[in-house]
């Protein structure tokens, strides 16, 4: 089954730049998002949010078109509402206090955003807002947003701080140099636009505000042209490629991991020939600046993680090797030759700088000859389909096994200074013990509901299913049948049910 990408919501964000701030090392409020959202929970990013019903209604001065007006709009409501900041004209009449009233209001919902402005004799002029481009979410991500960015800065006297919503876990002033180093040292993590943005201004703010627009608009994805290429921690290039994958997803991650003179290749997955085409040119420019390609790493199997293993070898020449654990190379034995075996505990030296060394984990569950890939320096785990930043994972017997996949997760849960994890589909996890931790209680959580309805005299997996997967669409519940079976074999090595060869399951 092939699904399309969800189409992406407008969105809006400012890069809001400290009052009088210093022109050639500007500040910036970066925020940080809170851990437990699900969409770029724990990353580094601007204010910013999606359109609401009512931005539209705010007239905005000096404005070219509607459509800009309502971007500007939601910009500065957003802004407001997640860090106190009101970017109005005629917002400098009113003390501290009242902006905090105001907002009050606004969040209790006892007034709307035009309201507000109307009643106060407030409005938005557009030469307060600096467009500094428009950036579209690949579509390897659920959440999807057409995001308009615009440079702002503070208005005097006002003072930015993050409210209280649970949205946002921390915002502070900083040097866009600073914070762009931080990104550098493997500290922070940020999506295509955000590095942007702190790679621009780490270049200093220029004397006209035209010559900055420029600057910001050089990159063709700041066009709404598709981000290929997403550097979510430098060194390591996520590379989503089209699939015919699991729903909700509909693409797999290929994993480029580069220093000055290697590139690994971690799962070239694409069996299409668009896909493979655009993996192809962004290799050849990493081999362009004088790097080689050292090997091809299958993390497991399946076929939306090896379709474009062939292909890819025959364009990098065929002596380049294929690299996997045994097991894996057994499954493939007819498709794909694999010439290297990888076991648990080997370490992937990559020639510096910087040197990178990846530890190979065997953490069998979804698939028996199953590889994670671990840099202890920087926290960094390649979780292949183990943890997903889309969707959910698999366990379908005999490849699957849901005894070996809980312990393989605890061993990853296990590893000291965990920062960020890679999945196989989806954005890069910036919580990574929270994320393993909701995993292991969710698969646990669900052996006791199955170990209940089995006392309730449920006596196969469709009849499980039934009872225990209501939170499940039907379409999807073929699949949920292997997933019971799954744990109903756990629970039969646990010794707390009986299972027959036909899949009938009795209490012990
Ligand atoms: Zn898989």
């Amino acid at each position: 089954m092939v699904e399309l990408p969800k189409a992406p919501k407008d969105a809006a964000a400012i890069i809001l730049l400290q009052h009088n701030t210093n022109p050639r090392n500007p500040e910036v409020f970066l925020v940080r998002r809170s851990e437990k959202l699900a969409f770029l929970g724990g990353f580094h990013a601007f204010p910013g949010g999606q359109f609401d019903a009512t931005d539209a209604t705010v007239s905005v001065q000096h404005c070219p078109d509607a459509e800009t007006a309502t971007a500007i709009s939601c910009a500065a409501r957003e802004l407001f509402e997640e860090t106190q900041v009101l970017a109005a004209r005629g917002g400098e009449a009113l003390t501290q206090g009242q902006r905090a009233s105001l907002l009050d209001d606004l969040q209790s919902g006892r007034t709307s955003w035009p309201e507000l402005l109307q009643h106060y004799e407030l409005y938005l002029d557009a030469d307060d807002f600096i467009f500094a481009g428009r950036w579209v979410t690949p579509p390897f991500s659920a959440r999807r947003f057409d995001t308009w960015f615009f440079l702002v800065h503070c208005p005097p006297k006002q003072q930015a701080r993050i409210t209280d919503d649970g949205e946002l876990q921390s915002g502070d002033w900083i040097a866009a140099s600073a914070a762009y180093t931080r990104w550098q040292r493997s500290e922070l993590l940020a999506v295509p636009p955000v590095l942007h943005a702190l790679k621009t201004l780490s270049g200093g703010l220029a004397d006209n505000p035209l010559d900055m627009v420029g600057r910001f608009l050089s990159v063709p994805h700041a066009h709404r042209q598709p981000v290929r290429r997403i550097e979510f921690r430098p060194n390591y290039i996520c590379f989503p490629v089209r699939t015919p994958t699991k729903p909700p997803a509909t693409h797999t991650n290929c994993y480029l991991i580069y220093t000055a003179d290697e590139i690994l290749i971690i799962d070239p997955g694409s069996p299409y020939e668009d896909e493979q085409q655009a993996l192809a040119a962004c290799i050849n420019d990493l081999l362009t600046e004088g790097r080689r390609a050292r090997e091809i790493v299958l993390t497991h199997m399946h076929p939306d993680h090896v379709g474009g293993v062939n292909t890819l070898r025959k364009h990098l020449g065929d002596q380049m090797k294929v690299a996997a654990h045994r097991l894996t190379a057994e499954s493939l034995a007819e498709s794909v030759r694999v010439n290297r075996f990888i076991e648990d505990g080997e370490v992937i030296r990559l020639e510096g700088p910087p040197e990178i060394h990846l530890h190979a984990m065997h953490t069998p569950g979804h698939a028996r000859g199953h590889l994670c890939f671990y840099q202890e320096r920087t926290g960094t785990l390649i979780s292949g389909d183990n943890i997903v930043g889309l969707g959910s994972v698999l366990i379908d017997p005999p490849e699957g096994n849901m005894r070996d996949y809980l312990s393989s997760l605890q061993r990853m849960r296990a590893l000291p200074n965990l920062s960020v994890i890679f999945g196989g589909h989806g954005p890069a996890i910036a919580n990574p013990y929270a994320k393993i931790n909701e995993y292991i209680s969710h698969r646990l959580e669900r052996e006791q509901k199955i170990l209940q309805a089995v006392r309730e005299g449920a006596t196969t997996p469709r009849d499980i299913v039934a009872r225990v997967y209501t939170d499940v669409s039907p379409r999807a519940h073929a699949m949920a049948e292997r997933a019971v079976l799954a744990h109903l074999e756990k629970l039969r090595d646990d010794g707390l049910v009986l299972l027959s060869e036909s899949g009938q399951v009795q209490r012990v």
